[in-house]
Formats: structure tokens, C-alpha cells, sequence
């Protein structure tokens, strides 16, 4: 069992926090926010007045924070996570990034000689509570093998997508490839409906035709056809349209640093962005198909 060290204690770290007390480690924990500090101590991690303080006593050092510039202010820096960690301690990075600030990080670690991985996640919230979540993980082979079998006590899937940074442009590329799916899948049932088919039919035919794909039958956006769908409770997220914008941005700047042209990425982009500045950026990604439907 490992001494860890948790710093980013939101709707995904929290869970994912309790997970690892479950399996039997030591964790200390540390939030910016007192009440998510409050809650792991609830849960029975030590209690920590700083990054820098879990980052001294821990082995291992996971975080879990909202963007690439929260991943820099608490790693870099005289007073952050790199300076401050034992000799040896493994960093674990499972928050969603740009590839850059992926790689700086990992850069800094290499230069006080820690190994770092990125390691983001899919499966959200449900994904860290009933430890099922998917793990991208890129590092060098040496540092991904320390920490897999962290990261199989928190998800059911650990794949080793390559170098540092790998793990964040697998987590944008497949969710770009969602944005379209779910969109396609949204134009698809709008049409439908105004057609007079069924979206029973429509979805018996496409889910057994080459339409078929996780959107439709894995979180079909019209209700009462896929259980567990966020279309059958309102909406209520699953995975919100602001984490769909964000990632969908990131997708983007990814695309246009690299000069490849993603016309269908960039027209998700547009749509997801426009559906959150309606108001709509806490319901779950699959409502757009109301906007689509002319509802919302
Ligand atoms: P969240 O906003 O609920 O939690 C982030 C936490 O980090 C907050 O509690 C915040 O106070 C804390 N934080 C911010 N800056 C900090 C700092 N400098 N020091 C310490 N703590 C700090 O976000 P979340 O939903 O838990 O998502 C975390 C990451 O996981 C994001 O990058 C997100 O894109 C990714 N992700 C989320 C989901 C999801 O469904 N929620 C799914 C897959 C991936």
C-alpha cells in the first residue's frame, strides 16, 4: 500500500479519493476549496494546509483539476508539486489538458528526475465512483508500469497510448469523434421524427445498421430507448455540455498545432460552444439534440 498525496477534490477527484482509502492506502488530500477539503477528511484522508505539504509526504502525488493552467500553477514553480515531492515520487496527472502544458509538466518532472505520466479518464462521474473508468496513460514505459496498478484499482481499463502527452490527445480525439457521433445521431432522430418514422424504428434499424455507434446505443439522446441514458432523467448529466466545450476546444487547438484541417471537430466545437452560452452548459451533452430540434 502506497502513501498518496490528492490534490483536486471535485466531482471526480472526490470520488476517485475514496476509492483509494477502499483499497487500502494512506492518502492525504488537499482542495483551493474548504468544503472539498472537508469532505475527503470525512472520508477519512489526512487533512492538508497545502499542495506543496501532500506533495512532501507522499510517494505518489495524483491530481484531478479542471484545466491545463490549474495543472501548471500546482506543479511548476518554486513553491509547486515538483519542487516539493520526495526523490523518487511517482506523478500521476488524470485531469484533461492541452498536449503542452502535458508536456511541460512532464519536462520539469524529467529534469528533477520524477517520473511523470498523463493519465486522463473516461467515464465520468459513475466511471470514479464505481471505479470503471478508463485510463489513457502516456510516459515512459518504466514510470506507466508504477503506475498501473494504482490505476486498475480506479478504473477498469489502463492502456498505454505511448510518450508523455499521448494520453491527452487520445482523450481529445476520441471525444471529438463523440461530439460528431452524438450530433449525427441528434440530426438523424430530429429527421426522423418530422418524417413520421418512429424513433423506435429508427433506432432498431440503426442499431443493427451500419448508423450503429456508442451514442445511439450506448447514450441515445432521445428518451426511453437505452437505459441509463441522461435523455431518460431530463438530461441530468452524465457528462455536461461544459466538459464537452472544453474538450472540444482543446481538440481544436490540438488540430491547429498541428495544421490538420478537422472541419466536422471544428463545426462540434461551434455547435457544443453555442448550446452552453444558451444556458445550457449543465445539462448533459446529449440534449443538443433540443437545440437541433429547435426546443431549446
Ligand atoms: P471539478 O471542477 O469538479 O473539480 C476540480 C477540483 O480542483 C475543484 O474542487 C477545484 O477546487 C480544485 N482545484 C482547482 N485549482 C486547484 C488548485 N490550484 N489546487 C488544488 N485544487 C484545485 O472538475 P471534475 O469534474 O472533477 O473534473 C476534473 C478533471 O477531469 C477535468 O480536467 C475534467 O475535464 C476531467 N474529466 C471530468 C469528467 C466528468 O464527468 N466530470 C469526465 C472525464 C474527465
Amino acid at each position: 500500500m502506497a502513501r498518496i498525496g490528492f490534490i483536486g477534490l471535485g466531482n471526480m477527484g472526490l470520488p476517485m479519493l475514496r476509492n483509494l482509502l477502499a483499497a487500502g492506502h494512506r492518502v492525504s488530500a488537499f482542495d483551493v476549496v474548504a468544503s472539498a477539503r472537508d469532505a475527503a477528511a470525512a472520508a477519512g484522508a489526512g487533512a492538508a494546509g497545502s499542495a506543496v505539504e501532500v506533495a512532501q509526504a507522499a510517494e505518489v502525488v495524483i491530481t484531478m483539476l479542471p484545466e491545463g493552467r490549474h495543472v501548471r500553477e500546482v506543479y511548476l514553480g518554486a513553491d509547486g508539486v515538483i519542487a516539493a515531492a520526495a526523490d523518487n515520487a511517482l506523478l500521476i496527472d488524470c485531469s484533461t489538458i492541452d498536449v503542452a502544458a502535458a508536456r511541460a509538466v512532464w519536462q520539469a518532472a524529467a529534469v528533477r528526475g520524477l517520473e511523470m505520466v498523463d493519465a486522463p479518464v473516461s467515464g465520468g462521474v459513475a466511471g470514479a465512483t464505481n471505479a470503471t473508468l478508463t485510463f489513457m496513460v502516456g510516459g515512459e514505459e518504466g514510470a506507466v508500469a508504477r503506475a498501473r496498478p494504482i490505476l486498475e484499482q480506479l478504473g477498469a481499463t489502463v492502456v498505454h497510448t505511448g510518450p508523455s502527452g499521448s494520453g491527452q490527445a487520445a482523450k481529445i480525439c476520441n471525444n471529438m469523434m463523440l461530439a460528431i457521433a452524438m450530433i449525427g445521431v441528434a440530426e438523424a432522430f430530429t429527421m426522423a421524427d418530422r418524417l413520421g418514422l418512429s424513433a423506435e424504428a429508427l433506432f432498431d434499424v440503426a442499431s443493427r445498421s451500419s448508423g450503429q455507434s456508442w451514442a445511439l446505443t450506448g447514450y441515445c439522446p432521445v428518451p426511453g430507448l437505452v437505459p441509463g441514458s441522461p435523455a431518460n432523467r431530463d438530461y441530468q448529466a452524465g457528462f455536461t455540455t461544459a466538459m464537452m466545450a472544453k474538450d472540444l476546444r482543446l481538440a481544436q487547438d490540438a488540430a491547429t498545432s498541428v495544421d490538420v484541417a478537422t472541419p466536422l471537430g471544428s463545426e462540434a466545437r461551434n455547435l457544443y460552444a453555442l448550446f452552453k452560452a444558451k444556458g445550457h452548459g449543465e445539462l448533459d451533452f446529449s440534449a443538443i439534440i433540443k437545440m437541433i430540434a429547435g426546443e431549446l
